[in-house]
């Protein structure tokens, strides 16, 4: 399929859109992006790949990330994970500590802040540097070898983290921390600090499309993995709006705070978009509106 004029009548489309929505402030670095920026990029299964807009500019991939961070504990520890992590949608916020009482420290997903606490906790136990591992990871499946953790980012986080320092000292003290706090909340905002462009984070996406043939030979996966992780992305990868993105869009995919959304439609591709305005439940709006016109425009939903 030739995806271009579906591209270029989206991006006219969202030119047109209301400035809706507001950038996330709670990360002070964060606030000060301009937000009236708007990128898409797709990877189809092919390897054609279709761009627009400001679809080459990095920026803050924030819980996008999440979904690397999973992929790498599959890799090395898959039974430490579901021993570890439950795989239900919250329903609530991605940071909301609620549930973690009534669910004796274990999270309800790796997707929620929660999980990706837990997730960095088991990268901290099985890699011997997990940031390196993840950024060669992610390099390698971007094509991209300068991918970097944005530091100014991450400091701005680590000043304002006390949420999830909350969340790691409480699930400590359900025994589902086993690292130090500090060393694990620095892997875990650093991870959400990763700056990656849309073309970047579609290319890096394209394994949960193609059942793991852009792996990297050293990052292999199993087929069972990759399904879990779209089925997790599905049901978990938009806070408490995943079944809003389900029903107006239709693919699994992840959003971060950043304004960035990554998704695969599988066997056919993976797409990224970007622009920073938020809804109230922190997913990108011009996004969101994008990806839901890709799937009517080009039917692709997956039910
Ligand atoms: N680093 C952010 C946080 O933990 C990620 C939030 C997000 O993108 O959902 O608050």
């Amino acid at each position: 399929m030739n995806y271009q004029p579906i591209m270029q009548g989206i991006f006219e489309e969202m030119q047109k859109e209301a400035p809706l929505g507001t950038v996330a402030t709670y990360i002070p670095e964060l606030a000060d992006i301009n937000p009236d920026q708007f990128g898409i990029a797709l990877l189809d299964v092919d390897g054609t790949h279709y761009a627009m807009g400001d679809s080459e500019k990095r920026f803050s991939a924030q819980s996008v990330a999440k979904v690397f961070a999973l992929s790498l504990a599959l890799r090395h520890a898959p039974d430490e994970v579901w021993k570890r992590v439950g795989v239900e949608p919250s329903g609530d916020p991605f940071n909301s500590l609620g549930l973690l009482e009534v669910e004796a420290g274990r999270p309800r997903n790796p997707l929620v802040n929660a999980g990706a606490i837990v997730v960095s906790d088991i990268l901290l136990s099985v890699c011997d540097n997990p940031l390196d591992e993840l950024l060669a990871f992610v390099r390698a499946m971007a094509g991209a070898q300068d991918i970097a953790i944005d530091e100014a980012v991450a400091a701005s986080e680590l000043q304002t983290a006390h949420r999830n320092r909350a969340h790691a000292h409480f699930m400590r003290s359900f025994g589902n921390i086993h690292n130090d706090v500090e060393e694990v909340i620095g892997v875990y905002v650093r991870i959400c600090a990763i700056a990656m462009s849309c073309s970047e984070l579609a290319r890096a996406f394209a394994f949960l499309a193609n059942q793991g043939r852009s792996l990297p030979p050293s990052f292999r996966l199993d087929a069972r993995a990759i399904r879990r992780i779209n089925a997790l992305m599905l049901t978990c990868g938009f806070y408490d709006e995943a079944g809003e993105f389900a029903f107006s869009v239709g693919l699994p995919g992840k959003s971060g705070v950043g304004g960035g959304i990554a998704a695969v439609c599988p066997d056919r591709y993976s797409v990224a978009t970007w622009s920073p305005r938020l809804t109230k439940g922190g997913n990108s709006y011009l996004g969101t509106r994008a990806l839901a016109r890709l799937t009517t425009l080009s039917d692709s939903s997956i039910f």
